[in-house]
């Protein structure tokens, strides 16, 4: 039977009467669980969200509630709560059409949140060129406070929260949470050495700080409507709830599928609901996760063990959609954004373009990012313009073993996952178009990417 979407996050958006407004939020709904969280404590919507398992959606997938739960409380500082909207990932563009479509629904999410984490000061940090979507959220914040579930004594209470909309740069790495904070502050988007600066403990102001991604406020709201344990019943143990994922490139009905947590498959996902590969073309490739995931190969096969014991042995198209299962098989399921090659791709060349990104985004504070993005993107660059020499395969590889693991940020992981993934399950491949591309043969790959 073919798999179906199960829309929560996304059950009104694209439909013809759903607007951004307020009205239409309250009649679809809106606001329930806000009221609903401001008739419990605070720690009980703390112990709801934990409850629930709901993992970050910003990439890592850490539990948000067991997040929460770091903050130093003793310090007697005031809390904040940052809300991440700087998507910025290749391949991913799931969080913006929340903001674009149903900007309340984070708002509700953040509210709730910022209450149940006790914060008085909420920012949401919005990627630069982001500009319709900040003016629907900073208008979505307006329309709550007429409303007073936003502002000064929220729903009659004592408790007081205002939201504020940053916009930042467009920097990639200011979606790291450190190098966020620190553009937050006023200051080039540096990220933080970890320790000390856990934003937990020492974040915004260095104050216990809560950053979480757009998604997981949108879920939060969820989280609360339903209870924590009814939302865990969603997906599987250990990854609760819908994911969203967002298909790019090559495959014919391309754009953003609410699947349920492991009940699909690669295959259902690109084959079914994304309609396959192109008219005349083999999928050959994807990258799973947004682009600083590790490439997966259509062909190859994916063996091991789950943290319940079972044993799998798996072709790219059986692997189940949910966090453990894709990072059982070596790669991660990040920000949902898969990004889709067909056999019309020379991997040369897509990685040649993921360097030259991930060269360019570095904030140049570590050397191994600093140093090894540029000579990765070099290297590939020099092998697409025909320079190619046969021991920069092996080179490619070594300089991205010397970035992992050694840098402050995920960043020189985020530079290295692709090339050490690619190159070796593709390594006949780049030495078969190093020599053609030495000798002037034509190439037999149809998509010019650089
Ligand atoms: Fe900057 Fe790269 Fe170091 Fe991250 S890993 S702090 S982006 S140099």
């Amino acid at each position: 039977m073919p798999v179906r979407e199960r829309r929560i996050l996304y059950a009104n958006i694209g439909k013809p009467d759903y607007t951004t407004g307020i009205d239409c939020y309250l009649r679809h709904g809106g606001y329930v669980a806000l009221k609903k969280a401001f008739s419990m404590p605070p720690e009980q919507v703390c112990a709801e969200v934990k409850a629930s398992g709901l993992r970050g959606r910003g990439g890592a997938g850490f539990p948000a509630g067991v997040k929460w739960s770091f903050l130093d409380r003793k310090s007697g500082k005031p809390v904040y709560l940052v809300v991440n909207a700087d998507e910025s990932e290749p391949g991913t563009f799931k969080d913006r059409q929340l903001i674009y479509h149903d900007p309340h629904q984070i708002i509700e999410g953040a509210l709730i949140t910022a209450y149940a984490i006790q914060a008085r000061q909420a920012f949401i940090y919005i990627r630069g060129e982001f500009q319709h979507g900040a003016r629907l959220l900073e208008a979505a914040i307006a329309e709550a406070k007429a409303h007073h579930f936003c502002g000064a004594n929220i729903l009659g209470s004592t408790y007081s929260v205002e939201i504020v909309v940053h916009r930042g740069g467009g920097c990639y790495v200011c979606g790291e949470e450190t190098g966020l904070i620190e553009s937050l502050e006023g200051k080039r988007g540096y990220p933080r050495v970890k320790p000390p600066y856990f934003p937990a403990v020492l974040g915004l102001y260095n104050c216990p700080t809560i950053v979480n991604n757009v998604e997981t406020m949108a879920q939060v709201r969820h989280v609360i409507e339903m209870g924590g344990a009814e939302f865990a019943k969603i997906g599987i143990p250990g990854d609760s709830g819908t994911h969203i994922w967002g298909v790019s490139g090559l495959v014919k009905r391309p754009g953003l599928y609410e699947i349920e947590a492991g009940k699909a498959t690669f295959g259902d996902l690109l084959f079914g609901l994304c309609g396959g590969p192109l008219d005349g073309r083999k999928f050959k490739a994807i990258i799973p996760g947004g682009s600083s995931t590790k490439i997966l190969k259509f062909g190859e096969r994916f063996q091991g063990k789950l943290a319940d014991g079972s044993v799998f042995d798996w072709a790219l198209e059986d692997i189940p959609l949910d966090a453990n299962s894709i990072a059982a098989c070596g790669t991660g399921l990040g920000t949902g954004g898969v990004i889709v090659m067909d056999d019309s791709v020379e991997m040369v060349q897509a990685l040649a373009n993921l360097n030259a990104f991930y060269a360019h985004e570095s904030c140049g504070q570590c050397t191994p990012c600093r140093e090894g993005s540029l000579w990765l993107s070099r290297i590939t660059k020099r092998i697409a313009a025909g320079g190619g020499r046969e021991d920069d395969v092996p080179l490619l590889k070594d300089i991205a073993d010397q970035v992992a693991g050694r840098t402050i940020c995920a960043h020189g992981e985020a530079v290295a996952w692709p090339v050490q993934s690619a190159v070796p399950k593709f390594r006949d491949e780049y030495l078969e178009s190093i020599r053609r591309r030495n000798t002037g043969q034509p190439s037999p790959f149809s998509l010019r990417l650089v």
